[in-house]
Order: C-alpha cells, then structure tokens, then sequence
C-alpha cells in the first residue's frame, strides 16, 4: 500500500500540532511509521488520503458500534444542525436522551450529560468524594479513566500504596490520594482498604477491561467488589465509557448483574460526537449542583448536535432486539478464526474476548491483570500491525488495545480479516 499523501499530511500536521496528534494514541509511537490519514467512512470501511481502502477494527476507538456515517445518526445531526448548533439553554432533547438512556441502563435515575469519558470519570468521582465526605479513591493499574490528574497513576516496581504520577503535571499531593490495585486481585483490594480505613471514597473501574487489551473480570470479581464497597460504605464506580451501551443495553451491570453506584458513559452514547455522562441513583444524583453542593458545569454540555447523534444512536440499539446477539457472534467468529490460523502456523498467543470487545497477545500465558498483558512479545505485534495494515485491515497501533466490533462487518469481511491474519502470520 501507499502511504504518500497521509505522510505528507502528517508532515506538515506535525509543525502546528505536537506530535501531528491530537490525542497521543492516535500517533504510530508503538508500532513506528507514521499514521493514516482518513479522508472518509462508511460502514466498516475507512478510505484513507491516498485512496486506500481499511476494514476498521478500532471504529473511533469505540462509538461507531454500527458503522461509520450511520444513516439515522447522520440524518439526525444534519437536521439538528440547520436549527442552531448551540444555545446554552435547555432543550427538550436533553431529556429525551436521558429518559431512554435511564431506562436502557439499570439501576440510576438520573443522569448528567458531559463532553468527554475524561469528563464524566473526573466528576463521578468528585461526586463519590463528595457524597461520602472522603478523599481516597481506589484504581486498578491498566485501567483508563481518561486524562485527569487523578488518574494518570501508575504503580513504580510492583504495587505501592501511594501512587506514583506517571506524568509530569501531576503533584504529588494529588498522587497520594490515588491508590493502586491489581486488576482481578480481591486480596489487594481488601488489603488497601484495611491499610485505608474510612478514607476511600470509591473504587472505580473498567467492569472489564478494555485499555491494556481485553480483560475480563474473573469469576466473582466484581461481585466481591460490590461486597466490600457495601461492607466499608465505599461506592464502586463503573467507568463503562467502552462497555456501556456496547455489551449490553445496560451496559456491565446487565451483563454481570451487579449493580454500580455511580456509571460513567462515553463513546457509543455520544454516536460519534463528543458525549459523555455519568449516572447514578437519586439520593447520589441529587448531591450535585444546582440542587446539591457538589459543583460540575459545561458551556457545551448537552449540545443539541451531540445529542442529536446520541439519542439517534441509543434508539437504534433499543429498538434492535438483536443486535448485541449479532454483534458477540460476529466477534466469536473472528475470535475462533484467528485462533485457528495463529494455531496452524505455530504462533504464539492468548485471544480474550467479551461481547465484542477482543484482543489479541503475542504470548501463551493467560492475560488477567497489566503485568500479564505486558508480557506480550511487541516486536511481534509490531510485525502484526503493520503486516495487517497493508493487507487493509485497521487495527490499533498498539498492543494494549481492544479491537471494536462493529455491526457492519459482514462474514465476508471477517472472512477477509482471518485471512490476511493467516498471511501475516507466516511473516511472524
Ligand atoms: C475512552 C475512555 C475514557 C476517556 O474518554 P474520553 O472521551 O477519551 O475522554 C475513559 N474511560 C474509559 C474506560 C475509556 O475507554
């Protein structure tokens, strides 16, 4: 394939904006080269500057769960739009959109509707500091809350109490109130509220994984969260920016039927336009500003072309009966495909699933927490990436990413991906 135009682009992208990115995953950092540029979408399909065609397999890393310039979600904003982009004011879609998003989702009343994951994850937990009168929270390390300074923590060598800012821009101050967990280790959890006691205000989490691959939560996980949060008056936030919406009307809590206190949403609830919003019962809900004294605000929050997309997105996936059933198939029948062809030509590996979330390790070992993803061999995920990009298929430039299934891959395209998998595979 040819890449002139996008290396052009990105050329001149990256005299004006740092990196050529304007969010860093999106450079070629992990896997070298330099990015695509896209000119266009449609359906499964990304059509590039240089005239390349790409089965994509991040879909805006997320949100276009059926398709690029879904037809409703289309129709939708361009109509929205010739009546005004931004007011400031309420508008009646606002509630709609809430209305049927409380009534996919279960367990919350109300819900705040936001711009970004980034956003909602930051104020839920604001939220849960102020409605529990503590300051501490709990993360697991892996795991993506998007970019706020709370957040941005990772353990040193094995796992400390205190977190350690992995990004310059974060004092320490905020780092010490930030403790860091193993994904799916209930042990740890349990000892750092013992260390911690009557200081954490929530436990927030991806309910499975989806930013160091695909992890799911083992057996019982999530439910003996769910137990310690109630036994030490801790909320257990469900960051469900990735799940929501996508593994099941409601999101996590369906799948695993637990109940969160406080869900936070993004992506697929945003159609593709910058959306975010976080949830919770009344008595939690009603703790924030204007009615409660917890304050969170947004010039651009609700923004009727954003909403437009969102509700047209959320009334798709309502009034399908069948869609995440055909979306988990699609997934299993690439996930036992690749498995087959990596099997055949002796490649090393671990394939997790969940819904249509998936991800493929270079390594034999189970994958369960971020030690065991990082074991993954990146010099072949190197070869894997760009062996699959020139036989058109787009995946993340990196090895801890989740692969989006989207609806409108047919047989023929996963057909088409397993066996570019099968060529690439003979390079490995
Ligand atoms: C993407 C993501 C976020 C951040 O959302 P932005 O819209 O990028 O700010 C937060 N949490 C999870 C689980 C995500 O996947």
């Amino acid at each position: 394939m040819i890449y002139k135009r996008s290396s052009a682009l990105f050329a001149e992208a990256e005299k004006v904006i740092p990196g050529g990115v304007n969010s860093p995953v999106r450079a070629f950092k992990g896997v070298g080269g330099t990015p695509i540029f896209v000119k266009e979408a449609k359906g499964a399909y990304l059509y590039d500057e240089d005239g390349n065609r790409l089965v994509d397999y991040i879909n805006s890393w997320g949100p276009m769960i059926l398709g690029h310039a879904f037809e409703p979600v289309v129709k939708a904003v361009v109509e929205k739009a010739k009546k005004g982009t931004s007011f400031g004011m309420p508008t009646e879609i606002e509630t709609q959109i809430a209305e049927l998003a409380v009534s996919m989702v279960p367990n919350i009343d109300k819900i705040r509707l936001v711009n970004s994951g980034t956003e909602a994850c930051m104020s839920a937990v604001r939220l849960a500091r102020g409605y529990t009168g503590k300051d501490k929270i709990i993360k697991f390390a892996g795991c993506y809350h998007g970019h706020s300074d709370s957040f941005l923590i990772q353990a040193g060598s094995g796992l400390s109490t205190f977190g350690v800012p992995n990004s310059p821009g974060v004092t320490k101050g905020t780092a010490q109130d930030t403790l860091l967990a193993r994904y799916n280790d209930l042990d740890n959890v349990r000892a750092l509220i013992e260390a911690n006691k009557n200081e954490i205000a929530c436990i927030i989490i991806e309910p499975v994984a989806g930013n160091m691959g695909c992890i799911p939560p083992v057996e019982g996980f999530l439910q003996g969260l769910r137990d310690l949060c109630d036994a030490h008056n801790i909320l257990l936030v469900f960051d469900e920016v990735m799940t929501g919406f996508r593994l099941a009307k409601g999101g996590a809590q369906e799948l695993f039927n637990i109940n969160a206190d406080i869900v936070c949403f993004g992506k697929v609830i945003g159609g593709g336009l910058p959306v975010g919003a976080f949830a919770a019962r009344n008595e939690i809900m009603n703790y924030l500003a204007p009615l409660g004294p917890v304050y969170q605000a947004g010039t651009l929050s609700g923004n009727p072309l954003a909403m437009a997309a969102g509700l047209a997105m959320l009334t798709e996936l309502n009034a399908d009966a069948e869609v995440f059933k055909r979306l988990e198939e699609k997934t299993a029948y690439l996930h036992v495909g690749i498995a087959k062809v990596l099997n055949e030509n002796n490649i090393l590996h671990t394939i997790n699933r969940t819904g249509s979330m998936i991800s493929v390790h270079f390594d034999g070992a189970t994958v369960i927490d971020f030690d065991t993803a990082a074991k993954g061999n990146n010099e072949t995920f190197k070869t894997f990436f760009h062996g699959m990009l020139n036989a058109g298929v787009y995946i993340a430039p990196s090895a801890f990413e989740t692969w989006f299934i989207t609806d409108a891959l047919s047989y023929e395209d996963l057909d088409f991906t397993i066996a570019a998998v099968n060529t690439v595979a003979k390079t490995l």
